[in-house]
């Protein structure tokens, strides 16, 4: 699927040592540092398009699009993939809601995500995976678990065995009680007649009334979810041999750690023989107003919406930024507010001729993104040099910096084109 325009990330100057990346992982639940390497693997998971992008999506991919560019800064390439899931249940469940074309649904909803994305600066993944277009590689994942005895029937639907993987459960530490409460809230069938566990996830579904079907040796029918971002990452990420992993960087919101990230992965083991993931790293969700944000509240707010009401997208970006990303965050009208008055000052510090020094400040951004991605470290330190910088007591001996490197750091580093 064709993915989005890409952004020019200007260099930094090689007088700058770029530390190596922290970030928290889920799985070990510490803090980790990513080894030096030529390239890294990431997958995000992306959206299911029956809506446009709201701010819980918008602050994920912010998370990983960080991740992407501090390694790139650093040198390496970064092998990006993300999947949307263009076949699902709640796609069909809007789509008849609404009395449109799930396809037609997806495509619009699709169309303003890219949009979405080019406005807010996220880099745009290697690539772009719809789950209609990766079926042949679930159904050649789906032969692989099947040759690995993971596989068996229910009715005529295929389930995967989660004990077959013997690290199950080993990503998200949830209690077995837990897991089946939070299976069903989000989209699982622990109490289906017939499944060896109730967690056991569908693999591939035959075809229901009034459902689309895709022709298979298998039956017509639609593959589950878990297996699709597992298939498409294992293809396109392409794992090293190696490697003891499938991929570097598992991402997505917390709300994905279970069931969605530990069946994936459990796939993945058992597929690949080794662990999917190094690191399982996931961002927190977004509220309004004291209550959380989400589609069955209807009070979601859209990245599209904002925009169109004139608030600018590089506003909305420090905004978000302007808590950690991990944490779950309270959004406010205030916060953006703050967040446009704070760029306007970053941008008129940044239009002097004559600044404050600036490598202080860029190494000190720098850093606090090299610790598991600190943005409201670094962009308090951005807030202290404008105003230094507007200050009047500043000496005149003092004005050595460059305000052209520091904005292409704040550029290159935090995405905010100044
Ligand atoms: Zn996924």
């Amino acid at each position: 699927m064709r993915s989005w325009a890409s952004t020019y990330i200007p260099p930094l100057d090689s007088k700058f040592a770029i530390p190596q990346l922290h970030l928290q992982n889920t799985a070990s639940r510490s803090l980790e540092t990513l080894p030096i390497q030529d390239t890294y693997r990431m997958y995000v998971c992306g959206i299911t398009p029956y809506d446009a992008t709201h701010l819980g999506h918008a602050n994920t991919y912010l998370a990983f699009d960080l991740v992407n560019r501090f390694l790139r800064a650093r040198g390496s390439k970064v092998s990006y993939v993300q999947n949307i899931t263009d076949i699902d249940d709640p796609l069909l469940e809007r789509a008849i809601r609404d009395g449109v074309d799930w396809k037609d649904l997806a495509t619009s909803q699709i169309e303003l995500f890219r949009g979405d994305m080019v406005d807010l600066h996220i880099l745009p993944p290697d690539h772009y995976i719809g789950a209609v277009e990766a079926i042949p590689l679930v159904l050649t994942a789906i032969e692989r678990l099947s040759a690995a005895d993971a596989t068996y029937l229910v009715d005529s639907d295929i389930y995967f065995d989660v004990h077959t993987d013997k690290n199950f459960g080993t990503r998200s530490h949830l209690s077995k009680e837990k897991s089946i409460e939070i299976f069903a809230q989000r989209g699982g069938d622990p109490n289906r007649e017939g499944k060896r566990d109730p967690l056991d996830a569908l693999l591939w579904m035959q075809q229901r009334p009034n459902e689309p079907g895709w022709d298979s040796d298998i039956g017509k029918g639609r593959p589950g979810w878990h297996i699709e971002c597992c298939a498409i990452a294992l293809h396109y990420l392409d794992p090293n041999p190696e490697s003891s992993y499938s991929i570097d960087i598992q991402g997505g919101g917390s709300d994905l750690i279970f069931p969605h990230h530990e069946i994936s992965a459990a796939q993945s083991s058992v597929m690949n023989g080794k662990e999917f993931s190094h690191l399982y790293v996931h961002a927190g969700m977004i509220g309004l107003n004291g209550e959380k944000m989400s589609k069955s509240k209807g009070n979601l707010i859209f990245v599209s919406k904002l925009i169109q009401d004139g608030n600018d997208p590089m506003a909305i970006r420090l905004a978000l930024l302007s808590h950690h990303y991990q944490e779950d965050f309270m959004w406010t009208e205030d916060v953006l507010i703050e967040a446009t008055n704070l760029l306007n000052k970053i941008r008129i510090a940044l239009s002097r001729e004559e600044v404050p020094p600036t490598d202080e400040v860029i190494n000190a951004i720098v850093k606090a993104l090299s610790e598991n991605l600190d943005t409201p470290t670094a962009i308090s330190h951005l807030n202290k040099w404008s105003d230094l910088a507007l200050s009047h007591s500043q000496s005149d001996a003092k004005k050595m910096g460059n305000p052209g490197e520091l904005s292409r750091a704040i550029d290159s580093f935090l995405g905010i084109a100044l």
